[in-house]
């Protein structure tokens, strides 16, 4: 990534009408693919707003479209702070990444042997992801969080890629949705107890990072409600997907596997890992035995109709 990234930074001295001009590989489509599948900003504005901040245009175009003022703000701090991100490439460089394995150990089950992935250091609008084979890092938000935060980052990712070797294959279902949410607070939820965005503050002050901390602690100490309401969309066949918006299944996830962790254990957690049915019955088991308001039981309703969820989209392969 490194001739992307010499361009990006050639493009600060351009001016705005300049067009950034990037041959594309694969690399950059998988990236473009995701950053307009999930945030919808397409492959034209992601140029238009890193050559924006690098040439000093402070564009409010589009600010109104939910994760465009994020990205924005990323490339406005990585053209005013671009010796951070230079410093960030450096040490990453240098980076030893068998340390990834040893900072998940913990949260994984002995089974999985640390897989052999490639990293890839990019700008993708602030945004980190582990694949099963691969991860992509967006290099400002490193820079942001500092050395110790960025490698702790690496390293919830790594535990995406490493769970996505043992994760179990379901069938596609009229209720792919509901499975596709418990995914989500499995996945993140235990990956957050290798490092959590949304509960440290970074190094570097960011506000919308900082912003972010605050609305996910917020979550976090809400999480009966949003699982009180999933419980309810069980019982009425809802689709659960918009509940957990702003990605709210990170610090909800978070708080049950904090509940688990707690009361069952460690290696009770662990077993859960890519079993998100499990993980949602461990969560269960432990509020039973809490026995406290503050953390909801599903309803008898509501476990019956994951049963029968379970059952259709178990499958052999
Ligand atoms: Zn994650």
């Amino acid at each position: 990534m490194v001739p992307f990234i010499e361009k990006v930074k050639a493009a600060r001295s351009r001016a705005s009408e300049t067009k950034v001009r990037i041959r594309s590989n694969r690399v950059l489509q998988k990236m473009f693919d995701y950053m307009y599948s999930d945030m919808q900003i397409s492959r034209d504005e992601y140029f238009h707003i890193i050559t924006n901040a690098f040439s000093g245009v402070r564009s409010r175009n589009g600010l109104d479209r939910s994760h465009f003022s994020f990205v924005q703000k990323i490339y406005e701090y990585c053209s005013t702070n671009w010796n951070k991100v230079e410093a960030t490439v450096t040490f990453l460089r240098q980076f030893d990444t068998r340390r990834l394995h040893s900072l998940v150990k913990k949260y994984l089950p002995k089974v999985i042997e640390p897989p052999n992935l490639v990293m890839r250091f990019v700008l993708d609008g602030g945004d980190c992801r582990g694949f099963q084979r691969e991860i992509y890092a967006d290099l400002t938000l490193l820079a942001i969080l500092g050395r110790a935060k960025a490698a702790a980052l690496l390293a919830h990712e790594f535990h995406h890629s490493c769970r996505a070797e043992i994760a179990a294959p379901y069938k596609k279902t009229r209720h792919a949705e509901v499975f596709q949410v418990l995914c989500w607070l499995e996945s993140e939820g235990i990956a957050d107890k290798v490092y959590d965005l949304g509960q440290k503050k970074p190094d570097n002050a960011f506000e919308p990072l900082l912003k972010l901390v605050k609305i996910r602690r917020r979550m976090y100490s809400n999480a009966s409600d949003y699982l009180t309401l999933f419980d309810k969309a069980l019982r009425k066949w809802e689709n659960p997907v918009t509940i957990f918006r702003d990605n709210a299944y990170h610090p909800v996830g978070h708080f049950m596997a904090d509940v688990i962790e707690s009361t069952l254990g460690t290696r009770e957690l662990v077993k859960t890992v890519g079993e998100p049915f499990d993980f949602l019955e461990a969560c269960n088991k432990s509020a039973k035995i809490l026995q406290k308001s503050s953390i909801f039981i599903l309803s008898e309703e509501a476990i019956k109709r994951l049963t029968k969820i379970r059952a259709e989209i178990r499958t052999k392969t």
